[in-house]
This record gives C-alpha cells, sequence and structure tokens, in this order.
C-alpha cells in the first residue's frame, strides 16, 4: 500500500475522521487483480509442455496463441513479445524511427520510455479531455523535419481517432504504432483494435484484461514488418546458425503462452464480470454529483476492464485525492493515473525545460482521474457499497461542520 508523503491537505480532514471507523471490507479490493483462469487447463498445457521438453523458441503453444489472437483480432501477423514495452521498442526499431516520435503525455510511462531507450525523443502532445486520447487536431502543430512516428493510446480501451491520427500521418510520411496495452477485444465499430496503423501493441500483463503473466503481441497487416519483427526478436537469427540481421531477445516462452491461451479461453466469462460491474457502477454512481463515470456506447466494445472516474472538486466537494484517502482507509484501493503526466516526470520533464510545454488537459485530468478496483472480486453488493462510500463523502462532510 502507498501511503503519500504530502501533509493531509485541509479538503481530507473529514477523510481522516472515517478512518477510526471499521473498514467497509476486511480485504482489500485491488486495481488490476488478475482475471480469473482455468486452473486444470493451465496445469494441462504445461504438463504438455514438460512431456515435449520445449520451454521456448517459438514453440508450438507460443504459436498457438499468436494464432489465435490473429483470428480474434482478424489480423494477419501477430508476434508474440516478451513484454509490452519490449514490442514497442521493436516495432519502433523495425520502422526505423528516428528523431522524434509524438505520443501523448496521458499515458502509462511505458510509452515513452520504451522510445526513449533507443535514443529516440518523445514529443508530448495533449489529450481530448472527453476521450482521455491523444488530440489529432493538436498533433499537426508538433511535426517537425525530424518527426518520424505517432504513438497513439488507446486508453481505457477507448480507440484513438485512428482515422485523424493516419491521415495526418500519411500526409506527412511518417508512421503510426498504437500502444494498444488495454484495448485487448475491444473495436472501432465493428473493426476490432490490433488492425489500426503500421502494428499495434498488446499487453498481457498479469494487470490487464488478458494476461500471460508477463507477454505482449505485436499485430500487423504487413507481411514485411512481421518477418522483420520475427527475426529482430530472436537475435536475428533466420535460420539455425544463420544471423541476418541485428537482434534482441524479446522471445515468449511456452509456459506464458499457456497462460496466455488459458486465459484467452476465459474472455468470455472476464468479460461478462466486468461488464456487470460496470454497470453496477453507473448504477451506483448515477446522481453524484462532481462523479463522472468514463462510459462506452456500441458500436465501439469495450472489455471494461478500467473503471474510470472523473471527479470535479468544486461539484463534488473534495478532491481526487482526498476521495482515494477515503477509499483507502476502507480497503479499497483505487489508483490515481496517470499521476504526474508523463512531460512532468524524470528524465521528460528536466528535458523540456527550455519549452516546457502546457499540455492542459492532460495536467487536468492527472489531478481528476480516479480508476476502481472491479473484476472477479466483487460482486455488485460489494460494488453497492464502494458506491455509497463514495456517495457519503460530501455528508461526512456537512457533518464535521466543513472544512
Ligand atoms: C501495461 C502498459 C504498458 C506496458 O506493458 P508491459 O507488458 O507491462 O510492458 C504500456 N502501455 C500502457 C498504456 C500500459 O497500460
Amino acid at each position: 500500500m502507498v501511503i503519500d508523503s504530502n501533509p493531509t491537505p485541509p479538503s481530507s480532514r473529514a477523510a481522516s475522521v472515517a478512518a477510526i471507523r471499521t473498514p467497509a471490507f476486511a480485504t482489500p479490493l485491488l486495481v488490476g487483480r488478475p482475471n480469473p483462469i482455468d486452473r486444470e487447463r493451465l496445469a494441462e498445457r504445461l504438463d504438455g509442455m514438460f512431456d515435449r521438453g520445449r520451454y521456448t523458441n517459438n514453440g508450438p503453444l507460443v504459436q498457438e496463441f499468436e494464432r489465435s489472437v490473429a483470428d480474434l483480432v482478424g489480423v494477419e501477423h501477430c508476434i508474440a513479445i516478451s513484454n509490452a514495452t519490449a514490442a514497442m521498442e521493436l516495432a519502433a526499431r523495425a520502422l526505423g524511427l528516428t528523431g522524434e516520435v509524438i505520443v501523448p503525455a496521458f499515458t502509462f510511462v511505458a510509452t515513452a520510455h520504451a522510445l526513449d531507450w533507443l535514443g529516440l525523443r518523445p514529443v508530448f502532445a495533449d489529450i481530448d479531455p472527453h476521450t482521455h486520447n491523444l488530440d489529432p487536431t493538436r498533433i499537426e502543430t508538433l511535426i517537425t523535419p525530424r518527426t518520424t512516428g505517432i504513438v497513439g493510446v488507446h486508453a481505457w480501451g477507448r480507440a484513438c481517432d485512428v482515422r485523424t491520427i493516419e491521415e495526418v500521418a500519411g500526409r506527412h510520411g511518417i508512421r503510426v504504432i498504437y500502444d494498444a496495452a488495454h484495448a485487448f477485444g475491444c473495436s472501432k465499430g465493428d473493426r476490432m483494435i490490433g488492425g489500426f496503423g503500421d502494428c499495434e501493441i498488446f499487453s498481457f500483463h498479469a494487470t490487464k484484461f488478458i494476461q500471460s503473466f508477463e507477454g505482449g503481441m505485436i499485430a500487423t497487416r504487413d507481411a514485411d514488418l512481421a518477418s522483420r519483427l520475427r527475426l529482430m526478436r530472436n537475435f536475428g537469427f533466420a535460420g539455425v546458425d544463420r544471423i541476418v540481421s541485428a537482434g534482441t531477445n524479446a522471445k515468449m516462452s511456452e509456459a506464458h503462452a499457456a497462460m496466455g491461451l488459458t486465459s484467452l479461453e476465459s474472455m468470455p466469462s472476464t468479460l461478462e464480470t466486468n461488464r456487470r460491474n460496470h454497470l453496477a457502477y453507473r448504477d451506483g454512481l448515477r446522481d453524484v454529483r462532481g462523479v463522472e463515470l468514463m462510459d462506452f456506447s456500441e458500436p465501439d466494445r469495450n472489455n471494461h476492464q478500467y473503471v474510470v472516474l472523473e471527479i470535479d472538486p468544486d461539484r463534488y466537494g473534495f478532491a481526487r485525492d482526498a476521495l482515494a484517502e477515503h477509499l483507502r482507509t476502507h480497503h479499497v484501493v483505487a489508483r490515481r493515473y496517470f499521476t504526474p503526466p508523463l512531460h512532468r516526470v524524470p528524465p521528460y520533464a528536466t528535458r523540456t525545460a527550455v519549452d516546457i510545454p502546457s499540455l492542459p488537459h492532460a495536467e487536468r485530468l492527472s489531478e481528476r482521474v480516479l480508476v476502481l478496483p472491479t473484476g472477479s472480486q466483487m460482486d455488485v453488493a460489494d460494488i453497492a457499497t464502494v458506491c455509497s462510500l463514495i456517495r457519503d463523502l460530501p455528508s461526512r462532510r456537512a457533518d464535521a461542520g466543513g472544512p
């Protein structure tokens, strides 16, 4: 559990009073608790792996996992990678990116770190305050002669404005990669995420919707890019003793693929649980002033892995951090994503010192967004309890005589 070192702001004094009451939940509810899998199916797959005596190097389970994802997403080529961050590095390198790459400031740090690790310069763009995704109208002003690519992030599984992003990229002859770490099983209308841009990258980290302990997958329609990626993830080996390109070790093991395949089989029930929870949160928070639940509407499909609130402190009466603290005293461990926005964290904050960009939407949301626990650890009664904790905090303030 992370305890803030900041002194308690006045607005959370009422929340501290609540701390002496009995927590609403005996065991902590966590964001990103692994979704359930069929352990027997996993054990069977691992038994098969032990019997074959083949643990890695593009084994049958990795190939099956790649095919399953390719079928589900409807894209020709899927390349399994050790994790999504390594996948981003491989993709950027295989696409020949150099110089500057435009990324949103409101994302997990890996999106920018992967580029920085290759010696590329992430150039931070602001986001649309409603979708939390890259605002394509701001991209064009950031393009310079050194810009070679754009990395869009499908935040919370909501597809970026792919049409405009790709139209701008096409006009400037630059590449498009999507960080689809949140977006497995999601769609833009009737098109599944995975088929957009030059390539898209899924994460199968343990906290994600579908998971392989650690893991990632690059999806692409480009056969040449796919074969370059396959070489690069395996030291540039084109066959036994035949090295044809630069490369690294970014392979996925058979054990990881066994978990990924098993997790995929649970996708329908995981989705059902997440969707049920999302609807319960929507009901429970409907009338809470200043607390807005991010919703997703047909025909776009969402995996509902993230329950995302935006807190308006003026209307709600408490800031996001005070609410997070209040929930934590009740063992509801909500997460403040993405704080701070990336142009304000090292090493980027110091590097942009010359021209620190003001990215008002990313900055505002990084102080307002709170992600709530969901998944199989909760039933709808638990969610009703969390919602009443959120609803009741402002009345506590009245009890305490106001701040
Ligand atoms: C989880 C995540 C990543 C990193 O994925 P790994 O598989 O852990 O490397 C990248 N971008 C976003 C938006 C993420 O949420």
